[in-house]
């Protein structure tokens, strides 16, 4: 798939992602949720009919769950928090939350990220 071959040509790293351009508004995103730490945007590329990003506002390193440290705690607990919030606002009766990491994870964009996917039937396993 292309979201596999993206993740696969990503090289793992700390610099500044598309995402500092989304959370800056340089570039324009579809933003449903927003607090002092967090921000929430429709994905451009959806696999469901609600698809939302949940990203910190300030990365502090946070590439990745997998380097994820323990001042990184209370952010992480915190975009679960939100995505309950952003699945009531889009009244998902039912949902999936993802966080893919590394390649192997197919995760392509190294600021960590929540996936909050509804709106239809999920299956498992995933692909
Ligand atoms: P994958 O690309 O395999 O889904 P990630 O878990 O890193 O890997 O997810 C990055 C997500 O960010 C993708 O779902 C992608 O569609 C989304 N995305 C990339 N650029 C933008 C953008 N400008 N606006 C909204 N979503 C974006």
């Amino acid at each position: 798939s292309d979201e596999k071959a993206a993740a696969l040509s990503t090289t793992p790293s700390d610099s500044p992602t598309i995402f500092d351009k989304i959370i800056s508004k340089e570039i324009p995103s579809n933003i449903v949720y927003e607090d002092e730490k967090a921000l929430a945007f429709r994905d451009i590329s959806p696999q469901a009919p609600t698809h939302i990003i949940i990203i910190p506002k300030v990365k502090d390193g946070l590439t990745r769950l997998s380097t994820s440290e323990e001042r990184h705690v209370e952010i992480l607990g915190h975009l679960l928090y939100v995505a309950k919030l952003v699945a009531k606002q889009e009244s998902l009766d039912g949902f999936r939350i993802v966080i893919n990491d590394g390649p192997l994870g197919c995760q392509s964009v190294y600021h960590l990220h929540v996936h909050l996917l509804g709106g239809r039937q999920m299956s498992w396993p995933p692909g």
